[in-house]
């Protein structure tokens, strides 16, 4: 029986020399990680693409679906694994060209990489044309404009024959573009965010902030549960939890109502920016859209801003709700961004919130508590909780108790 196995295209753009096998062995690491509930047995680099075997020999659309949610993945096919036989990988031909129905026109598109198999590519295009042109008596030959390309690839003693491929997410494998720290609230945008730059290649470490003791902790179990969603995709190694909820009432009897959104962000970055400094991740991430509600027009953005030097990454930024309410269905965390739970952004809310804050008022009411002490306070208690999803996560060394050192405000010549 030919085997059935997934073929995984990458795009090739910008993947030049060294960077080339580091992508494709970080690909090939995360392909592993990613397809654990499955029975791989192989997961390789074969002549530009990658191919992932399962024990029975016939890998399913199931496992397929699942690949083209690991970020670095642009499309993957169901392919037939056959020898050199021309009669075997003819009729694999068949086989594959009578699942890509419907459609009206075909081609075959015959490529060989390092073989020494004699048979020419359009030798092989003829003979595999005609074997189809007698199978499917209905269909025409287009050269140039077919529904359906027909591979036939010649790799080695192998030939893989495939005749459609479905889009995965794109982007480039996590853990090839760094650490980043992403603030993560249960609602719809920030596990969005999250799940944008991770496909980008960055390794995501999220911190959420609760309303804890003030509220329950739901929304630390929302967040918890967005993270399992996004398991598939690998992005994520470690989640904080920081429970701001007392800190919060402090701040909301020292400033005026209007800025304590505002107050209560900056620490919130402050706090980020330290445990992004103890792992060694090089930028921060929120969920802001610009406008979106009365804290991210651009006053208050640079109002809040101004508390870290860290680069303050916004991936959503320019998107609307509906496409930012339609990738959270396509990533899995819609349903659980559905559920509404206090945390500490719906604690101790303002009636009217300042829109357009104005610098020298926000500095002063930041100097009208010891922010300061409150960062340490909060740093010093930071809860975390290990996930084994991202193999490119790698926690820093030792217990956060005792990198405390690390996390100590930064000094005036590094600000
Ligand atoms: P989201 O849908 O991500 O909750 P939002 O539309 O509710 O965003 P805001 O409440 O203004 O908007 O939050 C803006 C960003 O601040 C969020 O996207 C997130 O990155 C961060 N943030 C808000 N609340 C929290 C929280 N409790 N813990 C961590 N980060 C938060
Ligand atoms: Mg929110």
């Amino acid at each position: 029986m030919t085997e059935r196995l997934c073929l995984v295209h990458y795009h090739e753009i910008g993947l030049k020399g060294k960077n080339r096998s580091t992508f494709e062995n970080q690909l090939v690491t995360n392909l592993h990680r990613a397809l654990r509930p499955y029975d791989v047995t192989n997961v390789a680099r074969v002549s530009g693409h990658i191919v992932v075997e399962v024990s029975d020999r016939l890998a399913t659309e199931e496992l397929a679906a699942a690949i083209r949610r690991v970020p670095g993945v642009a499309r993957v096919s169901l392919a037939y694994k056959c020898g050199l036989d021309e009669d075997e990988y003819c009729a694999a031909a068949v086989k594959a060209l009578g699942e890509a129905e419907p459609f009206s026109t075909f081609k075959v598109h015959a490529r060989r990489s390092s073989t020494n198999y004699e048979r020419h590519t359009l030798e092989m295009n003829q003979l595999v044309g005609s074997v189809l042109c007698a199978a499917f008596p209905e269909k025409k030959v287009d050269v140039h404009h077919s529904d359906v390309t027909v591979i036939v690839h010649v790799v080695q003693g192998s030939t893989y024959v495939y005749a459609s491929s479905a889009p995965g997410v794109g982007g480039l494998p996590v853990g090839t573009a760094g650490k980043v720290v992403t603030l993560l609230s249960s609602g719809f945008d920030s596990p969005v965010a999250t799940w944008m730059v991770g496909r980008r290649g960055a390794t995501c470490v999220p911190v959420h902030f609760s309303g804890r003791p003030m509220t329950a902790d739901t929304s630390e179990w929302l967040c918890q549960d967005i993270v399992e969603a996004l398991a598939p995709a690998g992005l994520i190694g470690r989640m904080y939890v920081v429970p701001f909820g007392e800190r919060q009432r402090e701040i909301s009897l020292a400033v005026p109502q209007s800025l304590r959104i505002i107050m209560y962000r900056r620490i919130m970055l402050q706090v980020s920016e330290r445990i992004a400094r103890l792992e060694g991740a090089k930028a921060l991430v929120t969920g802001e859209s610009l406008g979106q509600v009365a804290s991210q027009t651009l006053d208050n953005i640079a109002a809040v801003n101004e508390a870290v030097t860290m680069p303050v990454l916004r991936p959503l930024i320019g998107s609307d709700k509906q496409e930012i309410i339609a990738r959270s269905q396509q990533i899995g965390t819609y349903d659980i961004s559905c559920q509404t739970a206090p945390d500490c952004c719906t604690l101790f809310m303002p009636r009217r919130p300042e829109t357009h804050a104005r610098l020298a008022q926000v500095l002063e009411a930041w100097e009208s508590f010891d922010h300061e002490a409150m960062v340490e306070d909060l740093v010093a208690n930071v809860e975390w909780r290990d996930f084994s999803q991202c193999p490119s996560y790698h926690a820093p060394k030792g217990a956060l108790r005792e990198h405390h050192r690390e996390l100590m405000p930064l000094s005036g010549d590094e600000r």
